[in-house]
This record gives structure tokens, C-alpha cells and sequence, in this order.
């Protein structure tokens, strides 16, 4: 492969070229190819994680999965923030959205996460005064326009939204709006996986790296993964030749035993991140000790929390909810397999529910709510075929 391919940067300048079918074919070819030197067949596949549940997405969307046959075997990893938010947390939210005095602004996709006494859409139902917003600014704008209310954003999401969330509170601060405040939820990829690579269950030959959480961070917070654990990543950009390239990468990598760190997302992704975005996390956020996932149980420095300097607008200090109050784990509802789908351990076809009692219009579990969840993709794209895909 040129370094023109590789960086996906030169070779292609425009979104129809990285659908271009006769482009697609010969990756598929050179994929298989290289299966075939390592030697995998359907009883003993390659196992390669997406860390993204936008790249879930993608490769079921556009048919990858089939089109490279049973010699790869995809495993969807814990990268889509709404899935891995347990059900305690949102308990919290609700205990925050029903008081008299609150707003409470949330993307639209936790709208209809299930807690153990709803989601915050059932929340609104009640009477909550629950609003969606597009942007942590939204909610700034409405705490301005409310001076008395308590305007309080839900802060969900890994590396690459926790510089806007940053920057807000950075202006709230500067503004000194009183009546905003943050319940921070924003966690951090590498620590749940190095906890999967722990794991002695778990198989994982290489991954598919995420593309937005590393144009915040770049590349180098994926080392350890190949230093400490001898496992190939890729960071990936998300349409089709993107990531049959990124495929074929791993795969070589795997293929000659040597693991490394490369960007193909390159476009995009610089290779030691966003500073200004960087220094803006760091202005705010300091990591917890640990943090809850759903599936995953606690794990050590895996979210972060606001830095005491900032705790005015800390939700979880202001209403003594969540972490402040002691609180940290919950149970997930009964026959749930969202953790080991999580995991990589379980297919969601695997699941009793799937399909039948937890569909996307009626969710037992976060897989199956969130535009990015493994669940919902094999729900929405499991009648496509290979050949309608990329054309
Ligand atoms: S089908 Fe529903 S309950 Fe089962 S793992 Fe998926 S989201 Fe969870």
C-alpha cells in the first residue's frame, strides 16, 4: 500500500471516492489475501475490536463485515458513551431533572437511556422540565435567560466532547453565571482498555482506533497498547475505504508480528492531538479515582471529574447527588447482556431480548437507545446485503 492510501489524506479528496466501489474491491481482495497468510478460516478468525460505536455503525451500514468473510471476526468495543453509562447514573440525572427549580439540558440521544426509574424521557413525561440542547452552550444560554432557575447540563461522552463541555465552564466562570452547573460524566478510553486486555477471556489480536476521540488526543495514548500488550491499533477515519484500509493495516501488522500505532485518519487526525482542546480539559477536569461502566464494573482514573477550583459549578457538589453522595454503582435490569456485548464477549444476537422484548422502539438496554450502539446497528442493518453497500 503507497503512503498516499495510507494516510488518507492524498489519495482521495472527495466523500465519493471513499465509497468507490472498484477501490472497495480491491481492498477486499488484499484483506483476504492477508488473512490468508496469517492463516485465519472461520474456526479460528482474526479478532479485531472497534473502539467506536460510530465505526460499528459503519461497518454494518456498509456490509464490511460480510464482505470480508468468516476469517475476521469484528468484536464492538466499549466506545459509545451513552452504552456504557450505567443505570445508577441515570438515576442521578433523574434525581436532579425532578427538582422544582431545575433544567435540565441533555443531548437528545440520553433522552431514553433506561435508569431503574426511567430514562429522563419518562422523566419529562412526569412533568421534569427536561430540554434538549445541541451544545453545552445552548444550556449556558439558557441559564442566562433563566436567572431563576438552576440550569444543569448532562456532560456525557469521551475525549472528543469534553473540550466543549471544558470551554463552557470555563465561560461560565468568566461570566459568572451562578445558576449552571455541570453533571459531569465524561470518561476517558484508554483505562477500560487496558481492563479488556487484562482480562484472561478475552481474545483481541489488533483494533480499529477511534477517529474523533483522537483528533482531541492524537495517536500516543494508544502506545501502551502495543508496548505493554503487543497489539496493533489503527486510528480510522469512518466511511468505507477508511476503514478497509484501517482493516488491512491491523491486519498486516498482525500478519508480521509487528504492532504499532498508525494513522490512517490522518486528514484529520494529528498525531499529537488538539493542544488548545487538550489544555482546555486539563484547565477543568482532574480524573476520578474511578468510575462506573456498565458491563465493566468500576475502573480505576476512567472518568474525570471537575477540579475543585470549579465545584460551584459542579452538579454532583451543588445537589449532593451521585460520587458526592457516596454513591457510585447500580444493577442493570434482569436477563440485560449490554455487558458482555460490551465486552466483545457476546454478539447482541446472542442476547434473549434482542429483537423481541428490547427493540429501538421500546429499549431494554443502552445498546439498543443509542445511535452508536452495537445493538441498534444489528437491529437496523442486519437485512442489507454485501453488494448494496458501497455503490
Ligand atoms: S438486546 Fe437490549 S438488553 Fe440485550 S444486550 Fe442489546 S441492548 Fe442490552
Amino acid at each position: 500500500m503507497s503512503n498516499r492510501m495510507e494516510s488518507g489524506r492524498e489519495g482521495m479528496r472527495f466523500t465519493d471516492e471513499f465509497r468507490d466501489p472498484a477501490k472497495a474491491k480491491s481492498l477486499v481482495s488484499a484483506i483476504r489475501a492477508v488473512l490468508d497468510e496469517i492463516g485465519a478460516t472461520a474456526g479460528n478468525p482474526v479478532h479485531v475490536m472497534e473502539i467506536c460505536g460510530g465505526h460499528t455503525h459503519a461497518i454494518f451500514r456498509y456490509g464490511i463485515d460480510r464482505m470480508l468473510g468468516p476469517g475476521i471476526e469484528f468484536l464492538h468495543g466499549p466506545g459509545c458513551p451513552v452504552c456504557v453509562l450505567p443505570m445508577s447514573r441515570v438515576d442521578d440525572c433523574l434525581e436532579i431533572a425532578e427538582r422544582e427549580e431545575v433544567i435540565f439540558a441533555t443531548f437528545g440521544d440520553a433522552m431514553r437511556v433506561p435508569g431503574t426509574r426511567g430514562s429522563l424521557a419518562d422523566a419529562k413525561a412526569r412533568g421534569a422540565d427536561v430540554r434538549m440542547v445541541y451544545s453545552p452552550l445552548d444550556a449556558l444560554e439558557l441559564a442566562r435567560r433563566n436567572p431563576d432557575r438552576e440550569v444543569v447540563f448532562f456532560g456525557l461522552g469521551f475525549e472528543t466532547t469534553m473540550p466543549s463541555t471544558a470551554l463552557t465552564v470555563l465561560q461560565a466562570a468568566r461570566e459568572g453565571i451562578g445558576n449552571f452547573s455541570l453533571f459531569c460524566n465524561h470518561i476517558l478510553v484508554p483505562p477500560p482498555i487496558r481492563a479488556l486486555l487484562q482480562d484472561p477471556d478475552m481474545r483481541i489480536d489488533g483494533f480499529i482506533g477511534p477517529g474523533h476521540v483522537s483528533m482531541v488526543t492524537g495517536i500516543h495514548i494508544y502506545d501502551f497498547i502495543a508496548e505493554e500488550f503487543g497489539r496493533p491499533v489503527t486510528v480510522s477515519g469512518f466511511e468505507p475505504i477508511d476503514l478497509m484500509q484501517s482493516v488491512l493495516m491491523v491486519l498486516e501488522d498482525i500478519r508480521d508480528g509487528t504492532p504499532r500505532i498508525r494513522n490512517q485518519y490522518a486528514r484529520v487526525v494529528p498525531e499529537h492531538g488538539n493542544r488548545a482542546a487538550l489544555a482546555a480539559i486539563d484547565r477543568v477536569f482532574t480524573p476520578r479515582e474511578a468510575f462506573d461502566w456498565r458491563g465493566l464494573g468500576e475502573i480505576d482514573r476512567s472518568g474525570v471529574k471537575i477540579r475543585p477550583e470549579f465545584a460551584p459549578w459542579d452538579a454532583e457538589e451543588k445537589f449532593g447527588v451521585g460520587y458526592a453522595a457516596g454513591k457510585s454503582s447500580g444493577r442493570e435490569p434482569e436477563g440485560c447482556m449490554c455487558g458482555e456485548v460490551v465486552k466483545g464477549m457476546m454478539k447482541p444476537t446472542e442476547c434473549p431480548m434482542f429483537g423481541t422484548l428490547c427493540t429501538p422502539e421500546n429499549p431494554m438496554g443502552a445498546l439498543m437507545v443509542s445511535s452508536e450502539g452495537a445493538c441498534a446497528a444489528y437491529h437496523l442493518y442486519a437485512g442489507l446485503r454485501p453488494e448494496e453497500v458501497v455503490s
